[in-house]
């Protein structure tokens, strides 16, 4: 076991040097933001995957994990920061409380901790929060709040949120996550389902104002919770 921990630092050293790599390959791809670059080059992404798949942690590709979801490729959990933080004149703002939908295995929750004082992540699948909760404990995340639930209905009692991000893709955006936006706030998700664009909504008092960026490609957004 000791060992085991000890082959997995090893590759974290040299994961450093590949992380720096990423970051560089994520600024010639477009991200200026560099509060958000730097959140990029810190947090461990081989060690959010299963350790199988730790070698292809750092290449610019979406991979599984488990529970038939994926973890999104790096460039896209960069933007969606990028964005949440209003970001894209190479400076963004402070975020407080940041709501995400689809914790997954936790990586885009561990990024967006950086940013922000607190990170609510809502998922549904129970087992993916209990297996996720303690690797971000064991990985000394402290301002992330894993949930189980159905993350359409947003998280009601944390709101108002400074940003909201949905990991996974569905063709309205869910009313209650609007109304949990925090004025002067932003909402970034996938909308569709086979074609999917990347969406940013702002909110000025009641006013919504939404723009659509780049083609996506996410795992969907479902009801209920399993
Ligand atoms: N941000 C994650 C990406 C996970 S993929 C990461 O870094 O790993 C999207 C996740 O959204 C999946 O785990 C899926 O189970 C979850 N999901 C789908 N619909 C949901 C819903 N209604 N509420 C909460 N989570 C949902």
């Amino acid at each position: 076991m000791v060992e085991a921990m000890n082959s997995r630092a090893g590759i974290g050293m040299t994961s450093a040097r590949t992380r720096g790599r990423m970051v560089e390959r994520l600024r010639e791809q477009g991200i200026k933001d560099e509060m958000v670059l730097a959140a990029m080059g810190a947090v461990p992404r081989h060690l959010y995957v299963d350790q199988a798949l730790e070698s292809r942690a750092y290449e610019d590709t979406a991979l599984p994990i488990g529970f038939g979801q994926t973890i999104s490729n790096p460039y896209i959990v960069a933007r969606m920061a990028e964005l949440a933080r209003h970001g894209e004149n190479g400076q963004g703002r402070e975020l407080g409380r940041v709501l995400e939908i689809g914790l997954g295995c936790g990586y885009q929750a561990a990024v967006l901790a950086k940013l922000a004082r607190e990170v609510v992540s809502i998922e549904r699948i129970a087992q993916l929060v209990g297996k996720t909760r303690a690797r971000l404990r064991e990985l000394r995340v402290n301002n992330v709040r894993p949930k189980h639930g159905d993350g359409m209905h947003g998280a009601k009692d944390f709101a108002p949120f400074d940003a909201i991000v949905v990991a996974a893709a569905f063709g309205e955006v869910p009313q209650a996550l609007l109304a949990q936006l925090a004025d002067g706030g932003r909402l970034v998700m996938p909308r569709g389902s086979a074609t999917q664009t990347l969406c940013v909504i702002e909110r000025q008092g009641d006013t919504f104002t939404e723009r659509l960026l780049e083609g996506v490609k996410f795992v969907p957004l479902l009801p209920g919770v399993a």
